[in-house]
């Protein structure tokens, strides 16, 4: 899943209100966010297998500290934890963690069963929706609109550039989606590391779109 876990970021603003929409990102996508730099370090692996599911031709052939149940219940609390250090406000602290945890449990939808449990165990979960591009591509397309929708409804632009950041994100992130879709398989495993580090930009277009937006008065 990739857009999908924006999706819950731009949705979680309706409820974590004074969270920034970069830190909203983060939080969603944030084991995804370390798993290219545990791959560039050799902790992780992944291999490029054409076929391994109908829509994403990858076999995570080990992940587990990015993205094994007991990690990202630990990422997620110590997410939660360092929110709360520093903006000392509970509620969006929780949102923040769960956001994290989020992306796993979306995961487990799309995923064949191969995301680990615990750090050593062989136990591996994931539903495999992946093998149903239809399923798949129409869950994560329902995530993505529902969480804009929410995000439209709880923000307005103070200016140009918070309506015409957000509609260009928007865009850059269909583009991207449907390059993932249907475009060829990454050329190396070093591609799609460093692909996904640029995911870091999304993070910063967050930060930067929210600055140029504000809640809406209710
Ligand atoms: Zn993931």
């Amino acid at each position: 899943m990739f857009i999908g876990h924006f999706g819950v970021g731009l949705a979680a603003k309706s409820a974590a209100k004074q969270a920034s929409l970069g830190t909203l990102f983060l939080a969603s996508q944030f084991i995804d966010l370390l798993w290219p730099t545990f791959l560039l370090l050799g902790v992780e692996s992944v291999k490029i297998v054409p076929g391994a599911t109908k829509l994403i031709p990858l076999e995570f052939v080990y992940y587990p500290f990015s993205h094994s149940l007991l990690a990202v219940a630990a990422w997620s609390v110590l997410f939660g934890a360092i929110y709360f250090a520093v903006r000392r406000a509970v509620l969006p602290a929780v949102i923040c963690g769960g956001l994290v945890a989020s992306h796993w449990a979306l995961d487990a939808l799309t995923h064949q069963p191969d995301l680990p449990l615990t750090l050593g165990g062989s136990s591996r979960i994931g539903l495999g929706l992946w093998n149903y591009p239809a399923l798949a591509i129409g869950l994560e397309l329902l995530i993505f609109v529902g969480g804009l929708f929410l995000y439209l409804r709880t923000t307005k632009s103070s200016d140009r550039v918070g309506s015409i950041g957000l509609w260009s994100l928007v865009a850059f992130l269909a583009v991207v989606y449907g390059g993932n879709i249907f475009g060829p398989p990454p050329p190396s495993v070093n591609a799609i590391a460093w692909t996904s580090q640029a995911q870091w930009l999304l993070v910063a277009w967050g930060f930067w779109i929210d600055r140029h937006r504000e809640l809406r008065v209710v």
